[in-house]
């Protein structure tokens, strides 16, 4: 895959893309996160622990990164049995999960597992392509990881000994497979990268070698999820927040949609759209990070008629 995908901040400024896991903070009895800092190209992974089990939601990049992950979760988990799962298979999340195959079990749903199957190789040659050396070195010895279990249909638990963890998906959104995580009881909903907080959407557009986004699917999960209540919202990157996170992202979503479809009616083409939006799509979200978000999200929608 040779598509031009954003370098999200310059090669020279970008940090490497470490997972702190010094960081782990507790947000709610037995729940903790560790923060991505907002280190382009870390994830917020999340590490749940129960009376019997423990579940590690995403992994950052690379082996090493992976192996930070799974220390820290072995060491907040003692002894209780570890499982894994990635809110999808892009690799700033999942491409560490080598350091828990044996240790953990791995558990992704169907689409999710099939995706990183069929795009596996082709993102780890475009990452190394695209992003500095750090990145390269981070995703130095990177081997393919298949999950233990891959769940069918929409929904699964994970029962990790007097609290249970809800596994979903609906469907194509930000990937194929993504996946959100619920713990019900405290009302704690862990987002991937369907919400990340003061950050533009990310719409991996990368035509011809990867289209697969529905944003309009993306917009309705988001509103099913508003409707969960969450007390916590865990977001892909960015900060910890709450419910808001969801409707900033859903009204990012349905605004750019209408916006791009009204300048298509009129008969603008994806350049014209791109040069006359994206400026004032920026200046409306002056704190939002990644703005090279914005060009891949209108030309995404420019392809709807
Ligand atoms: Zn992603």
């Amino acid at each position: 895959m040779t598509a031009d995908a954003p370098s999200q901040t310059p090669a020279q400024a970008q940090p490497a893309p470490n997972v702190d896991a010094s960081a782990v903070r507790e947000i709610a009895a037995g729940v903790f996160v560790i923060p991505d800092h907002r280190v382009p190209l870390v994830p917020n992974v999340g590490i749940i622990i129960g009376n019997d089990a423990a579940l590690v939601i995403d992994t950052g990049m690379g082996p090493r990164n992976g192996e930070h992950v799974h220390e820290a979760a072995r060491r907040l988990a003692g002894g209780r049995r570890l499982f894994l799962t990635l809110t999808h298979f892009h690799p700033e999340h999942g491409y560490g999960a080598q350091a828990f195959k044996g240790e953990a079990i791995i558990l992704y749903n169907r689409a999710q597992r099939d995706e990183l199957a069929a795009k596996w190789d082709a993102y780890l040659g475009m990452f190394r392509q695209i992003f500095p050396a750090a990145v390269s070195d981070a995703l130095a010895d990177t081997r393919i990881v298949m999950p233990d279990i891959a769940y069918e249909g929409p929904w699964c638990e994970v029962d990790l000994g007097g609290r249970i963890v809800e596994l979903s998906t609906a469907g194509m959104a930000h990937t194929r497979g993504d996946q959100i995580a619920f713990v019900r009881p405290e009302r704690i909903l862990f987002t991937g990268d369907l919400a990340e907080e003061k950050t533009f959407p990310i719409f991996p557009w990368f035509p011809p070698n990867d289209t697969s986004i529905d944003a309009k699917n993306w917009a309705a999960w988001l509103a099913a999820c508003a409707e969960l209540d969450p007390a916590i919202v865990v977001p892909g990157h960015g900060e910890v927040g709450s419910v808001a996170i969801l409707n900033e992202v859903r009204t990012y979503l349905l605004d750019l949609a209408g916006e791009v479809a009204t300048r298509r009616k009129a008969g603008m083409d994806a350049d014209g759209i791109v040069a006359e939006l994206a400026p004032a799509v920026r200046a409306r979200y002056p704190e939002w990070h990644f703005p090279e978000w914005i060009d891949f999200a209108i030309r995404y929608y420019s392809t709807l008629g």
